[in-house]
């Protein structure tokens, strides 16, 4: 446990190194999902303060920040990451609170962000650039820098652990940040901000504005002088992003979630895969843009497939997060009337079992049993749209081709597993699936700090996470010496 205390005030936005009140002076409630009472307020930041916040970024660029060496940048990322774990505690509690996570992920995902911050700690003096042979009389080399000012829209599902990814890769680029959390879940963007002050980072190389997405968020992608925005949310709210930040043609890193599948075949350890089946589907209520909500296995296995994950079902309890249930409440009323209506969409399928909301959970509570549905049409809309809900789907197939075309029969295209021994088809799918990360017996839902990770279609573009988010983070500069030739 941390001898110094966070000592964040929600109200305030962290500017310039300091708390200072939102320019407009307005707050917003935050709920605390597992009971639905108001957790405290937050500042409701805007235009102005996303404003602020760009200038105090250029400020540092042109100072200590702008100044540091790869060296010294890795160095206080890395004592960051230490401080982060000393305060795991305290972390996990406000994160529980917040989102709704049950307490055991939500330190999960402490150590997560800490992770981050050793990786691209080390990783900041570690990416080389070139020397490109070229005409007689040149020396030609590549320099990787910094976009300048970065813009992060942070969701509310894994605030901690996308932070970490994108902040992460891009102060070790020596790029400043402006963070815009989710409305929904801010408290940890603020307690990192001070984490990271209390750690050495100079003033103004991250600055954090909470507020709403159509106000602070719209206003950070359009600012003229932020020049690289990373998205993380919704498909809907990502072409918008995508579509603003052409105005000034910055480019943007999306991740917007998928409907990603596990595919069991005849061959597969189905013991072996059955906790992966399950936990990706249902960890974090199912808020995970990797949760696998479609499971596709083979016909000769599926009666036995279905009974198992049934009886696993049956035993999923959903309670107050504090509490560590196998499941905690969605973030949200919105969130959970959301998932109820998909659900519902579902009147004509096959259930094939429901978890419970324990007796106890408080009534303003935003729970959701969780649901398994079997037997389903891969055109079904439970097979085909992001649930974000703990709802799975499992669809029978009946050869390898089969398989592929109804794991590839969806707009998205984030991350796919294969259960099966035999090696030549493992490689065969690894290539055949589309999507940013195969796991093979094995399913990696947000887990990997130095795995890239991103989608296609309407799982985005661009990829975070491993020394490949760096590149993202950085430009390439060719510098070309005429120096003569040879005497
Ligand atoms: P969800 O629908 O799951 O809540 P969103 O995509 O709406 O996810 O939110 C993800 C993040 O995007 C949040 O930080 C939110 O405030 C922000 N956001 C929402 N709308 C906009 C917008 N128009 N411009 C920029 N950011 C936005």
């Amino acid at each position: 446990m941390s001898t110094r205390p966070l000592n964040i005030d929600p109200q305030n936005c962290f500017i310039g190194g300091a708390w200072v009140p939102p320019l407009g002076g307005q707050a917003l409630d935050l709920r605390n999902p597992s009971d639905g009472t108001t957790l405290c307020q937050i500042a409701r930041g805007d235009a102005a303060d996303i404003d602020r916040a760009v200038g105090a970024a250029e400020r540092a660029l042109d100072g200590d920040w702008g100044r540091a060496t790869a060296f010294e940048r890795g160095r206080v990322l890395a004592k960051i990451g230490a401080l982060v774990l000393e305060n795991i505690d305290e972390l996990a509690v406000l994160e529980s609170n917040d989102v709704g996570k049950p307490l055991k992920q939500a330190r999960a995902d402490v150590v997560a962000l800490a992770r981050y911050m050793e990786f691209y700690g080390g990783a900041a003096d570690k990416l080389h650039g070139q020397t490109i042979p070229y005409l007689e009389g040149y020396t030609v080399y590549t320099l990787r820098e910094p976009h300048g000012v970065t813009g992060h829209i942070i969701p509310w599902n894994y605030p901690m652990q996308i932070i970490g990814r994108s902040v992460g890769a891009a102060l070790a680029m020596g790029n400043a940040c402006v963070l815009k959390p989710a409305e929904e879940a801010c408290l940890t963007a603020l307690a990192f901000a001070e984490i990271a002050r209390q750690a050495g980072l100079p003033d103004g190389a991250l600055n954090v504005v909470p507020g709403l997405g159509a106000e602070a968020g719209a206003a950070l992608t359009k600012h003229p002088r932020v020049r690289h925005i990373s998205f993380t949310g919704s498909v809907n709210v990502g072409k918008l992003i995508q579509e603003t930040a052409s105005a000034h043609v910055v480019p943007v890193t999306l991740e917007l979630g998928g409907k990603s599948p596990q595919l069991v075949f005849d061959d597969a350890d189905i013991d072996a895969a059955l906790p992966f089946l399950v936990n990706a589907g249902i960890q974090n209520a199912g808020q995970t843009c990797s949760a696998s909500s479609r499971i596709l296995v083979h016909r000769s296995k599926f009666d036995e497939v279905v009974m198992k994950m049934a009886a696993r079902y049956r035993d999923l309890r959903a309670g107050p997060a504090l509490d560590d249930h196998d499941v905690g409440p969605l973030v949200s009323m919105r969130q959970k009337d959301i998932v109820e209506s998909f659900i519902a969409q579902g009147h004509d399928l096959e259930i094939a079992a429901r978890g419970e909301i324990v007796a106890d959970a408080p009534a303003g509570g935003a729970y959701v049993t969780p649901t398994l549905f079997a037997n389903v049409d891969p055109g079904h809309i439970l097979a085909q749209d992001e649930i974000f809900g703990p709802v799975q789907v499992v669809i029978p197939f009946d050869d390898e081709d089969q398989a592929v075309a109804i794991a590839n029969g969806t707009d998205f295209g984030l991350v796919a597993s294969v259960w099966s021994q035999n090696g030549a088809r493992q490689m065969r799918l690894a290539k055949r699936l589309r999507a940013g990360q195969v796991f093979i017996n094995n399913y990696g839902a947000g887990g990997g700090v130095e795995l890239p990770f991103g989608g296609s279609g309407l799982s985005g573009h661009g990829r975070e996470k491993g020394f490949e988010a760096l590149y993202g983070f950085s430009t390439l500069k060719t510098v070309a010496a005429f120096h003569g030739e040879d005497k």
